[in-house]
């Protein structure tokens, strides 16, 4: 079968079909209850500890005096009773011993019943009671779910996983030690299957329509991410053939590594910085194994999600204050709330809209929810004075949002100094460019920046107006049309011709057949996944800059994106300044 590949590599192993959370609690049948009913008591006792322990931190955080008087007390009261509460602990286990079923469905469908009962009950104490009930059932079905990912981890089998599609949030709940490729029905090149595999360094391959109904779970696969094939139940010959290619595959891989030290320079002195993206603190050992220069995109809305509430500032300052130690003084891009569009929060009710990619996201939501912004803010700045961080806006679309956001800033500032609390007085500031306003903006906005960044995965969809998630649009949404690639240049222009510095931290920044051009338009910053950092050295170090700057004008005049892939292919080849793994 064949589909999309999006992150090259071979990979042959066992099927596991990726179960979406509401499945995962779906009824199965199970013969050893007793199992079923010690894993139950045991999510009471982890989930017993887990509130105690955030109620100290809290009561550390506000002093014990406030502690008793704050809401706060009395919701961490009335959760713990209703943890142990006899009635409802029976009843589950009772559920569980009588009807062979497993522990999540068996407390789904008792508390489900308290819930209806509490909700026909139109009153205030009851309306708590509902909120109270679902927060515990939650935190429990959560508790006993990881203890079955745990189970699975143990069992050391390396899988594929296949899923239908995976979404942002799901990312953080798979065991991603034992992923050796993904597979999903559809996406294409800016999905979450593909910048996860990315990410991982597994091969993918996306688009591939029924591979749901053709395997289940345990069966032998082989994944080619070069040429986006996937077979299963493969013959002894064809594993034979692919034991081969993965073969030479990690031989080629081997000889990248001599670039892990060198410096980024084309052929003729042009210094590029090359930096990776991360989405959690998992990511940093590869940033620095990659021998990256820095980190160009923190994805910050990793911290907000698979949670019941808000970060706290503490819990981010942590953070970013790791982030910015581990670095030892090379940058971070820390790019506040980028939220909505495809990514939400369990906790966080968003307005119903006909088109979230188009409506209340990223900096829009943060202009609306100062309190959230400033939270951030705070928290950046705090860690500011442990390494080299800037502050970057996302989704900026008109000059008062930027203005607005920076304005945020100041007032957190200004807080700080009346607090005397430290931060670094001259961390700079930047946005993405990632609508086409912005663009056409650009020289204005420029003047209120240090740097811009350009985001490419949101920057094709807004100028071809392709949704990035809509798979049966793949063919549109390419980094090849003609007029992307001249919204990049005039960003660029804009940037340079006002001093500042200028990124791009999109899918584009890792594809090695427009690296070349974009080097010699004078982007200053790629950043891109970690194990993307070493083969674009290889193609950097091979360009030169100036030779290749010769060809700008003829490639913008191309009209359509078969032609501008074409020529850049072409040039590549002419010019050697490819690495192409794609053999
Ligand atoms: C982008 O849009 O190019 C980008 C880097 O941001 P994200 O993919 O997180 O939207
Ligand atoms: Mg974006």
């Amino acid at each position: 079968m064949y589909g999309h590949g999006v992150s090259p590599g071979i990979s042959i192993g066992k099927v596991e079909i990726y179960k979406e959370f509401d499945e995962k609690i779906k009824k199965r049948d199970v013969i050893d209850v007793k199992h079923e009913v010690k894993k139950y008591l045991q999510a009471i006792r982890v989930c017993k500890h887990d509130l105690e322990e955030e109620c100290s931190e809290v009561k550390k955080q506000i002093g014990k005096e406030n502690f008793l008087k704050v809401e706060y007390f009395n919701e961490y009261r009335n959760h713990l009773d209703m943890l142990v509460d006899e009635e409802i602990v029976e009843q589950v286990k009772r559920e569980i011993i009588g009807r062979h079923i497993n522990a999540e469905f068996a407390l789904k469908n008792v508390m489900d019943n308290y819930i209806g009962i509490f909700e026909s009950i139109e009153d205030d104490e009851m309306n708590h009671k509902v909120m109270d009930l679902k927060y515990i059932l939650l935190k429990l079905l959560k508790i006993m779910i990881s203890f079955s990912d745990l189970e699975n981890k143990k069992t050391g089998i390396k899988k594929i996983v296949i899923t239908r599609n995976l979404k942002t949030a799901d990312t953080t709940k798979i065991d991603l030690n034992s992923v050796i490729g993904i597979v999903s029905e559809t996406g294409g090149e800016t999905s979450h299957s593909a910048i996860m595999a990315k990410a991982l360094n597994v091969p993918a391959v996306v688009a591939l329509e029924g591979i749901l109904s053709e395997v289940k779970d345990g069966d032998e696969i082989i994944i080619d991410g070069f040429k986006g094939r996937v077979i299963v139940h493969p013959t002894d010959d064809q594993k034979k053939e692919y034991l081969e290619k993965q073969k030479r595959e990690n031989e080629r891989k081997e000889k990248l590594n001599e670039y892990i030290n060198k410096k980024t320079i084309t052929e003729d002195g042009h210094i590029i910085e090359l930096s990776s993206n991360i989405a959690t603190l998992n990511d940093i050992p590869g940033v620095i194994n990659s021998g990256s220069e820095g980190i160009g995109l923190f994805r910050t809305e990793f911290i907000y999600m698979n949670r019941e509430k808000l970060p706290t500032e503490d819990e981010q300052y942590i953070i970013y204050k790791r982030v910015a130690l581990s670095l030892k003084g090379k940058p971070v891009v820390i790019r506040t709330l980028d939220i909505g569009g495809d990514k939400e929060l369990e906790y966080f009710q968003f307005p119903k809209e006909d088109n979230p990619f188009l409506g209340y996201r990223a900096i829009r939501m943060s202009l609306d929810k100062t309190d959230i912004f400033k939270v951030q803010l705070r928290a950046i700045l705090r860690a500011s004075i442990f390494g080299n961080l800037k502050i970057m806006f996302p989704l900026i679309s008109h000059y008062h949002e930027l203005i607005n956001a920076k304005k945020i800033l100041q007032e957190v500032k200004d807080e700080m100094d009346k607090e005397n609390i430290e931060y670094n007085k001259n961390i700079e500031v930047g946005m993405m460019v990632e609508v086409p306003a912005a663009v056409l903006i650009a020289d204005f906005l420029a003047k209120e920046v240090d740097f811009f960044s350009i985001g490419t995965n949101d920057l094709i969809q807004y100028t071809v107006a392709v949704d990035r998630t809509n798979e049966h649009l793949d063919y549109l949404y390419t980094p090849y049309h003609p007029a992307v690639l001249k919204l990049i240049k005039m960003t660029i222009d804009s940037a340079h011709k006002n001093g500042i510095w200028v990124g791009l931290c999109g899918e584009v920044a890792g594809n090695e057949s427009i690296i070349p051009l974009l080097v010699s338009m004078g982007l200053d910053e790629f950043s891109m996944n970690s194990n993307e950092v070493l083969r674009s050295r290889y193609v950097i170090n091979h360009i030169s800059k100036k030779e290749y700057a010769k060809n700008i004008d003829e490639i913008l005049s191309l009209r359509s994106c078969v032609k501008v892939k074409e020529k850049l292919l072409e040039l590549n080849t002419k010019y050697n300044c490819f690495y192409n793994i794609f053999e």
